[in-house]
């Protein structure tokens, strides 16, 4: 599969990461809710009825990921990523973003966490798993810089906002970490070694295989949105590009 220009859209073209995992989004009312429909995220729902879709604009520079609905469940992120990229679409851009609003649009759906029954977040490493599938586009496309945006639910694991990273063997994640946490107040988690605690998180796997990558939480209860959630989400993710001067 390659990148196709999207009709209508100048600058935006897509790809599919998988054609399997496709579902109707707008099933979701929770997060139907809260997302302004327009053009543009109208078409965002469309193509995730066929599956993935990954989105890209502009050209040269690093090459970043925004990443969310790794965790169908987990709402504030993906409406998040879906407003950055309205947000980035008319920009002039001196680098590539590429967009993955909804990881596995079936489980944003079903406004469940698991895919399949699977964790994506714990199954990365496993060849061919819809993770591992996002994680062979990003080595495909050569990505330099990974961010990775969830929530957490109180007395879950973290249970706060806050950014995971991990200062072995791709140091680069903890000062990535270091500066989102300064600039918006999220708590930072760090780690050693990336993935001594537990296998399969796509940051680790990411960091594992030197290209540095973050998780991002903020706090809200499952398969809601709570009031101001989407805003810190969308925080997060300025302050992850702003590191790289977008
Ligand atoms: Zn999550």
């Amino acid at each position: 599969m390659v990148f196709k220009k999207v009709e209508g859209f100048d600058n935006l073209e897509i790809d599919y990461i998988s054609n399997f995992s496709g579902g109707y989004i707008s099933r979701n009312r929770n997060l139907m809710e809260q997302l302004e429909l327009n053009n543009l995220t109208q078409l965002i729902l469309e193509k995730s009825v066929f599956g993935t879709p990954i989105f890209k604009l502009g050209s040269g520079g690093n090459k970043l990921l925004i990443l969310s609905g790794i965790h169908g469940n987990e709402l504030p992120a993906q409406i998040a990523n879906v407003k950055l990229l309205n947000h980035l679409i008319g920009a002039d851009l001196f680098t590539t973003l590429y967009f993955i609003p909804f990881a596995a649009p079936k489980s944003t759906m079903n406004n469940e966490r698991t895919f399949n029954s699977m964790d994506l977040n714990r199954s990365a490493h496993i060849k061919n798993s819809l993770s591992n599938l996002i994680i062979q586009k990003i080595e495909e496309l050569h990505i330099d810089f990974v961010g990775d945006f969830h929530s957490t639910a109180r007395n879950s694991n973290p249970g706060f906002e806050s950014i995971f990273s991990s200062k072995s063997p791709s140091p680069e994640s903890f000062l990535i970490a270091n500066f989102i946490s300064k600039d918006v107040g999220s708590r930072i988690i760090s780690f050693d070694y990336a993935g001594s605690s537990y296998k399969g998180a796509v940051e680790d796997v990411c960091n594992l295989k030197g290209i540095p990558a973050i998780t991002a939480e903020v706090l809200c209860p499952f398969a809601n949105v709570g009031k101001g959630t989407v805003e810190k989400s969308y925080m997060q993710m300025e302050s992850f590009l702003n590191y790289f001067g977008i």
